[in-house]
């Protein structure tokens, strides 16, 4: 296989090789959760899962992680400036900020299976490794790529880092000649970032060897990629905007910490733009996959509206394009139950030539950076082949078994169970029903019956705090 991948770093497309033969190991910034992560955010994913399933497809095995931010994700495009996301919203709704994190993971959860991606194998919490951040810390201070303020606060010093700018280009040097460090400010250089804040009014705070404070967003990524994946990492992703500062603090703070590369291949997903502008709040353009699911928009069609281009070029979002990908999601749907008929139940016999170009102009398009809307054109040509050349018996087989290959990247030829769905829901919530019934009625036999049909239904039972019982199916959290 020569797939070729364009690193953001080097500037240029690299065929992929794991630092580890066989094995892929890669991260992913996901969302911060103190709202519904929106379709442009899924683009970024979406990105994420078609990679995986091609690299899955092509015979790696692949760890992949994508971390939760649940703290230090500051307001402002100034990322030192700001609130940090969560607390203003839990300040705001006088939430606390741990159970808005907890309901937005959970949604977010629900939304990549709605989305048919495919779990990470790690969901990282910010919150829960920030022993991992306070080791990565004292590294740098130790490194002298950091130092402590009298206030407390540790602060990166961007000058001890040569090659910072590298990623982004924004080397901040016509900031440096005697550039001034804002007033109050703590750091010696404009440039500098904080690693581990001060600020007492902040409702989340840990201990560390600098007192009570909390991390800054960047550290986390760097400490738990590294965490869990080891020192150097053959993928990291993320949207453009991570571009700076995010993954360029990233970079300064792992090879600052270790001397090693941190990352072999950086690979970032342009913008989802809506009607040709930016998606924002204030716009009322921000959509969720289920809110267009209750639209009527099914989410294997918001999917394929999501995939279908490529992943450098800024993709439009508009509602016509949403109904076409659905016609699409149809059309090849349509063509796989006319395969099978012309199969006659046959077995899949050796490829017709017709048939071997069309799956190498997909496979080629794939191995070219992922070149999803050029896979999709090797799609549509199996389509067109097919019918043209009358397939029947083995080659329709043969057909049928490409479309499906094809569909383990796009995942759209199975339909979203909705009906029965609702169904389904109903079931399980008359069982829950019953089962607190029973309970009530301290008949435990009866009790652990329920429990046992829903169990039987791969339904988990979540207790709320509020002696709320609410579930989800076990079966859905299934890889693949
Ligand atoms: P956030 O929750 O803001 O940290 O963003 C989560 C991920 O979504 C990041 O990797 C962002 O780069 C990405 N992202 C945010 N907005 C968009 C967009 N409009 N299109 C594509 N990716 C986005
Ligand atoms: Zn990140």
């Amino acid at each position: 296989m020569n797939f070729q991948v364009y690193d953001s770093l080097r500037r240029t497309k690299r065929v992929f090789e794991p630092a580890e033969p066989g094995k892929v190991r890669m991260y992913h910034c996901g969302p911060t959760v103190y709202g519904e992560a929106h379709i442009g955010n899924f683009r970024s994913f979406l990105f994420a899962d078609a990679l995986r399933r091609w690299l899955e497809l092509s015979g790696f095995e692949v760890t992949q992680v994508m971390n939760i931010t649940d703290v230090g994700h500051l307001r402002d495009d100034d990322p030192e400036g700001g609130e940090d996301k969560l607390e203003s919203l839990a300040r705001k709704t006088s939430r606390d900020p741990w159970e808005i994190a907890a309901h937005y993971t959970d949604v977010f959860l629900g939304d990549v299976d709605l989305f048919r991606i495919r779990r990470a194998h790690h969901y990282p919490r910010a919150t829960e490794h920030v022993p991992q951040m306070i080791a990565q810390i004292e590294q740098l201070i130790e490194r002298d790529h950091a130092y402590v303020t009298d206030e407390g606060q540790v602060v990166y010093s961007v000058p001890s880092y040569a090659d910072y700018g590298r990623l982004s280009g924004n080397t901040g040097d016509d900031l440096l000649p005697g550039a001034r460090v804002e007033v109050g400010s703590d750091k010696h250089d404009p440039r500098d970032f904080y690693l581990w804040k001060k600020d007492p009014h902040h409702l989340m705070q840990w201990d560390s060897p600098w007192g009570r404070g909390f991390p800054g967003w960047h550290i986390e990524c760097s400490a738990m990629g590294q965490h869990l994946l080891g020192t150097t990492l053959d993928i990291h992703t993320g949207g453009e905007d991570n571009v700076f500062p995010h993954h360029e603090c990233e970079i300064a703070q792992a090879e600052g910490a270790t001397g090693e590369t941190f990352v072999n291949y950086w690979m970032h997903a342009r913008f989802l733009q809506i009607d040709g502008g930016k998606m924002s709040k204030s716009l009322g353009n921000l959509y969720t996959v289920r809110q267009l699911a209750e639209m009527g928009h099914p989410p294997e069609a918001v999917r394929f509206a999501l995939l279908r281009s490529h992943y450098r070029q800024v993709l439009n979002f508009t509602f016509a394009g949403l109904e076409e990908a659905a016609a699409n999601v149809r059309k090849l749907r349509h063509f796989a139950e006319e395969m099978r008929d012309a199969a006659h139940g046959a077995e899949a016999g050796a490829a017709p030539e017709w048939l071997t170009r069309c799956v190498r102009r997909f496979d080629d398009a794939m191995n070219d950076d992922l070149n999803l809307s050029g896979a999709l054109d090797g799609v549509f040509s199996l389509l067109h082949e097919a019918r043209r050349h009358e397939a029947q018996g083995a080659d329709a087989a043969a057909a049928l078994a490409a479309l499906q290959r094809f569909d383990q990247i796009f995942d759209v030829l199975r339909e979203s169970p909705a009906a029965d769905d609702a169904e389904f829901a109903a079931q399980v919530d008359a069982l829950i029903e019953r089962r607190a019934a029973a309970r009530a009625a301290k008949d435990w036999a009866a009790a652990d019956a329920l429990r046992d049909e829903l169990a039987a239904l791969d339904v988990e039972l979540l207790d709320g705090k509020d002696g709320k019982v609410t579930w989800r199916r076990t079966s859905s959290n299934a890889n693949g």
